[in-house]
């Protein structure tokens, strides 16, 4: 079967990375969280400010001391930030408070997209953000745009939350969420929005298998044709 390129863009939290995990294992492909690179990145940028905030320009000048990499540990895929394991300190609601701010910086989407567009160029990627569809990959195969309600997209995230170590309110998530999401579209280079081409799904209603499902049987029309 043919490789190709698969983006999944859309919503904070529509369950994305989940689906997009599901079918890298299922095809045997590559997955490359984008979001979890703009969430390294933050957090280099966190731990430069003794005062807990991020000061831009310092950040900046720094981007060519950041290395970020995936590595299986046991099987899953983990997040590394210049050789440390950061996937757990990447989902700090800390780094969800700034994460958009320094993902509307240019000179920062400029160093993490051509990272991104490296990692695709042997094709047989599964690729989750915001622009993948539109900026990094705009010739993918297959694109799709997850959205669902925001209170069910904050839901989900809570309860996710519960089972980790951090801990926020419901409300607390859900206006970080509409926060983002506004952010995320509002920014003037490669705003989060659907690409004419891809195949927007609302995912409210849906179990997590009927959309793998839904997902999966395009792709496998695509990379047959
Ligand atoms: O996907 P995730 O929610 O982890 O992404 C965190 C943030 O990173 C997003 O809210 C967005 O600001 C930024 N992002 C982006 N472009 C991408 C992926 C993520 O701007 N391709």
């Amino acid at each position: 079967m043919k490789k190709i390129i698969i983006a999944i863009d859309g919503h904070a939290a529509t369950g994305k990375s989940t689906q997009a995990k599901r079918l890298a294992k299922t095809l045997g492909y590559t997955y490359v969280d984008t979001g979890a690179m703009y969430r390294a990145v933050t957090l280099f940028g966190l731990n430069q400010d003794p005062k807990g905030g991020i000061e831009m320009n310092k950040l900046i000048q720094s981007l060519d001391q950041i290395r970020i990499y995936f590595e299986e540990v046991e099987g899953v895929q983990q997040t590394f930030l210049n050789g440390l394991n950061v996937t757990q300190s990447i989902r700090d609601p800390k780094v969800n408070e700034f994460v958009s701010q320094v993902a509307a910086n240019e000179s920062v989407r400029t160093f993490l997209s051509k990272q991104q567009q490296r990692m695709g160029e042997g094709k047989g990627v599964v690729m989750d953000g915001r622009d993948i569809g539109t900026v990094v990959f705009p010739n993918a195969e297959c694109k799709f745009f997850l959205t669902a309600s925001p209170e069910i997209r904050a839901q989900r995230r809570y309860q996710e939350q519960l089972e980790s170590n951090h801990k926020e309110s419901y409300e607390e998530v859900l206006n970080n969420v509409n926060a983002r999401d506004a952010l995320d579209a509002g920014r003037a280079i490669a705003p989060l929005r659907k690409a004419d081409d891809a195949i927007e799904i609302d995912v409210s209603e849906m179990s997590i298998t009927e959309v793998f499902d839904q997902l999966h049987g395009y792709i496998l029309s695509k990379s047959d044709s």
